[in-house]
């Protein structure tokens, strides 16, 4: 855990978050400052900065990332619409919590390029 990252301080429960998904690895929950009628985060318990600092040992982590957000988006209806999964990395990247997580967005048309 590092003091010092808000999502590890959601992890530990030390910064309130309502928890829509939880297991051994993983806690999901929604953006405070959603972009889309869903827009959930989902977020390992670990803490891993970027993808630059996950590699192999992590292969199984990043795809029950995948899978976690799937099963959320069933959950959240948006089976016949559609959703999108976006990873930032770094700043360049649109990163801005230095905390490995994967946002899952929903519940309206995304255009393609993205902005
Ligand atoms: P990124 O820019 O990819 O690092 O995404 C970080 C996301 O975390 C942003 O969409 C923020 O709105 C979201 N966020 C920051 N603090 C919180 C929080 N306390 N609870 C929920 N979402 C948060």
């Amino acid at each position: 855990m590092d003091k010092s990252c808000i999502f590890c301080r959601i992890v530990a429960g030390e910064i309130p978050a309502r928890l829509l998904f939880e297991d051994d690895e993983l806690v999901a929950f929604a953006d405070i400052a959603g972009q889309a009628p869903v827009h959930l985060l989902v977020v390992p318990k670990r803490h891993l900065p970027h993808l630059f600092e996950a590699g192999a040992a992590d292969e199984a982590l990043l795809g029950r990332m995948i899978t976690a957000a799937t099963e959320l988006a069933r959950g959240a209806g948006l089976e016949g619409s559609g959703f999108r999964l976006v990873m930032n990395c770094l700043e360049g990247g649109g990163q801005s919590v230095f905390h490995l997580h994967l946002h899952l967005l929903g519940g309206r048309p995304f255009a393609w390029p993205p902005g």
